[in-house]
Formats: structure tokens, sequence, C-alpha cells
């Protein structure tokens, strides 16, 4: 995708702080500068999000997120990670390839990785009966 971003960054044409790279996936530091490591992970082939990818594309930035958080609790310090994703405009998704964001965590560092939701519009009963799937 030429005019990607993020695929301009996985070719070099945009530098970027890499912390992680494999044959098939990259993580570098998010130029957003509002938290503290915040990290986002791709596949190397553009993808728009978990709804286009296929399932080896999942499993391998899924298998380096994991690598990721794990290196940053076992030789970072950190306690733990958020761990983020907005599929599709409507979920707020601003870049189109494909990226999981770690944040990463320590014990009462006050940061708010969480969205506090203003409450349900509908029975609980009533959502639950058009989205569950036919295997339920
Ligand atoms: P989204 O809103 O799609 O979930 O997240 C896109 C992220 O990409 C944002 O956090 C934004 O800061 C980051 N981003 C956008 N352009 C660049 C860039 O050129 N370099 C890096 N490192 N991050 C970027
Ligand atoms: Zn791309």
């Amino acid at each position: 995708m030429e005019e990607c971003i993020f695929c301009k960054i996985v070719s070099g044409e945009v530098s970027s702080m890499k912390v992680y790279e494999d044959e098939y996936t990259l993580a570098f530091m998010d130029i957003a500068g509002d938290v503290d490591g915040h990290i986002l992970v791709i596949p190397k082939e553009h993808c728009k999000n978990i709804l286009d990818c296929n399932y080896h594309v999942l499993n391998d930035i899924m298998n380096t997120v994991k690598k990721i958080a794990e290196h940053l609790v076992e030789n970072c310090r950190y306690d733990g990670v958020n761990i983020l994703n907005a599929s599709d405009e409507s979920a707020g998704q601003s870049v189109p390839h494909f990226h999981i964001h770690i944040i990463p965590r320590r014990n009462n560092d006050g940061i708010d990785a969480w969205p506090v939701f203003e409450g349900a519009n509908c029975e609980i009963e009533e959502i639950y009966r058009k989205i569950k799937m036919d295997e339920c």
C-alpha cells in the first residue's frame, strides 16, 4: 500500500524506533507522546484490521504481543500491560493498517487506560439474543 504510513515504516521509508522485529511483524514506539512506553505491534504485510486479516497474520501478531509483554515484565520492571486495538473507523481506528497498542503498566501508576462507559441503553438479555452465535 503506497500511501500507508505503517507500510512506509516497514519498508524503512519512514523511520521508527524499533522495539522488536521478526520475519512477519514489527513493533515500534508510538509517536503520540501520550503515555510512557506506548508501543505499536503491526504485521509487515498490509491488512486493515482484525476484520480484514487472515488467521496466520493474527497468530503472528499476537505471538509478538505476548513476547513484548513478557519482555516488559521480565526485563523492564513493569508489572503488566494494557493491550488495545481499534478495528474500523467506527471503533476509533485512525491508521488503516492493523496494529495492537501495548501500554506497559506498573502498580499504582495512575494511568487511566480503560474507558469509563456511560451505562448500557438496552437490557443485557435483549442484546444477548441479537449477538449470540448459533453454536450456543
Ligand atoms: P489508532 O487510532 O488507529 O488506534 O492508532 C494509531 C496510532 O498510530 C496513534 O496512536 C498514533 O500516534 C500512531 N501513529 C500515527 N502515525 C505514526 C507514525 O508516523 N509513527 C509512529 N511511530 N506512530 C504513528
Ligand atoms: Zn500498510
